[in-house]
Order: C-alpha cells, then sequence, then structure tokens
C-alpha cells in the first residue's frame, strides 16, 4: 500500500486535467482532483464553449438575410439577448454537470477549492491536506490586460459571456483568437464593432493570405478595423467609455473589451514551495513526458504555455495516464496541430504557414483558390472563400493547408490527418471530390501561385 492518500492528484478541474484523472483512475490509480472554480474549466464554463454557442446565435443573422434570395419572406428578426445568454448558462450548467458525474463515476475523488503545494508531494485544498506519490498541475490560464491608465473599466471575454445586455457600441483591442471571434459575434448580433490592434494584420502566426482575406470579409460585415493602433487611456464618460488612441484620434464605446492574450496560471498554487520551476516566459517548464524540474510532478495545458488548446491539454492529459498507469509510454506530438478561429467566416489551418515553409523548406508551391461559395450565386452575398496548400517543391510533401470560409473547421480536421500521414500533392490530386462542396476545392487546385519576387518571399 502506498504512503500517500493519492497516486495521483490533479489540481484544476479544466478539459486536461479531468482527461487525465479519468483516465488514470480507469487504470485502477487512487486519483484526486481540486478546482476552485466550475468544474469544466476555461473551455467548457468560460471559453470554447460557451463562444462557440455564441457564434451559432450570431450566425442566424447571415441565414435570415441569405433567405431572401431562396425565396423566403422573413419579417426582419429581432434578437433578445437575454434569451440567448440563458440558454447558454443552460447548457453550460448541464455540461458543468456531466463533468462531475463523469468524474464521479471514474471513482476520482473531488475536492472543492484552490489548490496549493506545500511541498513536492503535500497539497492543501481549502484547509485540508492530502499527500499524493504524482502531481498534475492543469491550472490552466487567466486573461492579462496592459496597464494603461482606465483598464479598470474594461472586461475580458470571462465577462463578454455574461453581459446583460447587447453593447450598442464595441471596442474590442487585441487582433488574436478570441478578439476576432467575439468581434463576429458582437456585430453579428447588431452591435457596431471596432476592433482595435498593434500590428498590420490581425491573427499574428497565420498565414498572410488567411490575414488579409478574413480581414476582408470582416471589413465586408461592416467591423471597422484600426491596424497599427494602441490604445494608451481610457475614460469613463457618462455611461459608455472614450478611448485614446496612439495616433491622436479618440474611439466611443459603450462596452470596451479587451483580447491582449493569456497568461499561465501559476502564482499562488505552491510551485516555488514543491521546486517546480517556471520558463522564461513565466510558465511551467516542461520536458517531452510532461515532466516539470521535479520529476514527479507533471503539467499540462495552458499553464506550461505551448499550444494552448484545448484538445492539446485533454492529450498531454492522458498521454501521462496512459504513461504512469498503463504501462504505455507515450508522449504527445506537437507537430501539424490543426486549429480554428470561430469568426465569421472562420478561419482554419493545419501545418506550415507560406512564410514559415519557405524559411524551413526553401523552395515551396503554393496553390490559392479565392471563389464565391456557391450558397451564395443565390444569397447575393459577397462572401468569398480563400483556401491555400502550402508544397514542397522537393518532396511534393502538402506542408500546409489554410483556409477561410463557411465550414473551414469541419474540412480543415479531415485534411489535418492528411498532413499529418505525410501525403502529397500528387495523392491529395488523386482523391475525387465530394461534388459540389467547397472541400473538393482542396483536391482540384491545379494552378500554381507565380513565384514571389525574389525581395517579397518571407
Ligand atoms: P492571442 O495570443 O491569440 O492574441 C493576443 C492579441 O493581443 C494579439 O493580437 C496581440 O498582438 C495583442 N496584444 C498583446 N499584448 C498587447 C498589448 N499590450 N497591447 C495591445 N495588444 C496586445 O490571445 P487571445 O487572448 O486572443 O487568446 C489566447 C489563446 O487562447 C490563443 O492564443 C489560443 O491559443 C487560445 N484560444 C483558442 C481558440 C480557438 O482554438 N478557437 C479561441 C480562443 C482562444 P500581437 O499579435 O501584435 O502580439
Amino acid at each position: 500500500m502506498s504512503k500517500y492518500d493519492f497516486d495521483l492528484f490533479t489540481i484544476g478541474a479544466g478539459s486536461g486535467g479531468v482527461a487525465s484523472s479519468r483516465r488514470a483512475a480507469s487504470y485502477g490509480a487512487r486519483v484526486g482532483i481540486c478546482e476552485e472554480s466550475r468544474i469544466g474549466g476555461t473551455c467548457v464554463i468560460r471559453g470554447c464553449v460557451p463562444k462557440k454557442l455564441l457564434v451559432y446565435g450570431a450566425q442566424f443573422t447571415d441565414a435570415f438575410a441569405d433567405a431572401a434570395g431562396y425565396g423566403w419572406h422573413v419579417a426582419p428578426p429581432v434578437h433578445d439577448w437575454a434569451s440567448l445568454i440563458a440558454a447558454k448558462n443552460r447548457e453550460i450548467d448541464r455540461l458543468n454537470g456531466i463533468y462531475i458525474k463523469l468524474l464521479e463515476d471514474s471513482g476520482v475523488k473531488i475536492f472543492e477549492g484552490r489548490g496549493r503545494l506545500i511541498d513536492a508531494h503535500t497539497i492543501e485544498i481549502a484547509g485540508k491536506r492530502v499527500t499524493a506519490e504524482r502531481i498534475l498541475i492543469a491550472t490552466g490560464g487567466h486573461p492579462t490586460v496592459p496597464a494603461i491608465p482606465g483598464i479598470e473599466h474594461v472586461i475580458s471575454s470571462n465577462e463578454a459571456l455574461d453581459l446583460l445586455s447587447l453593447p450598442r457600441r464595441v471596442v474590442i483591442v487585441g487582433g488574436g483568437y478570441i478578439a476576432v471571434e467575439f468581434a463576429g459575434i458582437f456585430n453579428g448580433l447588431g452591435s457596431h464593432v471596432t476592433e482595435v490592434f498593434r500590428g498590420d494584420e490581425l491573427l499574428t502566426g497565420f498565414d498572410d493570405d488567411v490575414r488579409v482575406a478574413l480581414a476582408q470579409e470582416m471589413r465586408d460585415r461592416g467591423i471597422e478595423l484600426l491596424a497599427r493602433t494602441e490604445i494608451v487611456r481610457i475614460e469613463k464618460v457618462g455611461p459608455g467609455y472614450t478611448l485614446f488612441t496612439d495616433k491622436g484620434a479618440e474611439l466611443s464605446a459603450d462596452l470596451v473589451m479587451y483580447a491582449t492574450g493569456r497568461k499561465p496560471n501559476t502564482k499562488g498554487v505552491g510551485l516555488e514551495e514543491a521546486g517546480v520551476q517556471l520558463n522564461k516566459a513565466g510558465a511551467v517548464a516542461v520536458d517531452e513526458k510532461q515532466r516539470t524540474t521535479v520529476p514527479h510532478i507533471y503539467a499540462i495545458g495552458d499553464v506550461t504555455d505551448r499550444l494552448n488548446l484545448t484538445p492539446v491539454a485533454i492529450a498531454e492529459g492522458r498521454a501521462i495516464a496512459e504513461t504512469l498507469f498503463n504501462d504505455n509510454p507515450m508522449t504527445v506530438d506537437h507537430e501539424n496541430i490543426a486549429t480554428a478561429v470561430f469568426s465569421q467566416p472562420p478561419v482554419a489551418t493545419v501545418g506550415l504557414t507560406e512564410g514559415q515553409a519557405r524559411k524551413i523548406h526553401g523552395a515551396v508551391d503554393i496553390y490559392r483558390a479565392r471563389f464565391r461559395p456557391m450558397k451564395h450565386t443565390l444569397s447575393g452575398r459577397s462572401e468569398r472563400t480563400m483556401m491555400k496548400l502550402v508544397v514542397d517543391r522537393e518532396s511534393d510533401r502538402v506542408l500546409g493547408c489554410h483556409m477561410v470560409g463557411t465550414d473551414a473547421p469541419e474540412i480543415i480536421q479531415g485534411l489535418a490527418i492528411a498532413v499529418k500521414c505525410g501525403a502529397t500533392k500528387r495523392q491529395f490530386d488523386q482523391t475525387i471530390g465530394i461534388h459540389p462542396t467547397a472541400a473538393e476545392e482542396f483536391v482540384t487546385m491545379r494552378d500554381k501561385v507565380p513565384e514571389p519576387k525574389a525581395d517579397a518571399a518571407e
């Protein structure tokens, strides 16, 4: 019998922590988990899931408008924000209940409260101490905002999901995943949205064609995009706010939302007491087996600040459980992980951008298609879909697939398997398309984009 209360104790019951704990318990390990907020974590309670429900809600605006081209006569639709938020909350409550039940049914003991390491084998939760042979840090991350005067007036995505009413004018600061997703939500539901970001284009790190195409579509939907702009001060004026930019301009808003990145939750966890070191970026440092600097303490997901995506945290958590409790050593391959941005229209991508591919592989061939989706021939919507393949000229391997357009996340998920398997462009070409779909374009692209002039290539 082990001298510890648990074989594994997990701090943080988000998607990664829950997945790891359940998998470990399924192999007979005695597992405990603690959570200071609601079980389910960022993704289920205040991230991916509620956000996507609001995205669905916002997409109906397009459906009503597009229906006219198909002979529908629809009275001007009226949206009730409070109903949407209430329905979303019911679904989150349901999922929270499912997560709790899944843990209980797996035999994982749940502790309510913040977990803090007292030493390398002891965790304190709400005044109670337990010991564990192995510990998993799965504490996630939190939104961060720059320290400018008036920053206390802004909200983050956490609060944006629970507003009492839909603001008329919203300014969103940031150009990343969360900012563009909420720009689409608020715009779709009828707010006037201005998105302010400091870079030249939205979505730093994505393929440049994706970044340009998305901005075009967002502008066409009436979202104002202010590039190369920073907010230096925010003042409360009556019921609203005035934002002052570094260009000397002023913006008025009823709501200011910041989505300027997230930081790992490392404070107050007792990491130092246990000897767990952080890396230069302030995240928990881990090796390829998710081990921290203390070999029996592991970390997964956003607290390690690598690929901050739910399925990555889940895979990392399960890999630990397989390795430790099923004699099945596993590591997670972080290469070619597909990702999507649920903007309107959505973006999805897997593999290398053109810029990355040119740097790593030198000679690459680019295939690109921009077209009006068939649905919009009758709807009259001017929206265009963009698809792009990045191919290694020497090996013919497809290095990257990128898409902006309806169903992009659903389409790219399948292509991610092909990229993961090392499929070549020839194999893409040999694949017969499904007609008529947008997806078939990925297997029918024939013409290479002309080579950029030497000084234009990244
Ligand atoms: P991101 O890192 O994606 O984007 C942060 C944005 O804020 C960038 O545009 C960045 O600019 C900008 N920024 C950072 N600091 C400042 C500052 N001081 N002043 C002005 N602008 C600033 O962060 P998000 O908050 O959008 O999302 C966090 C993470 O959550 C994502 O990286 C992703 O991993 C995950 N996520 C995934 C989703 C999905 O899979 N669909 C959805 C939502 C989140 P610059 O680019 O110039 O640095």
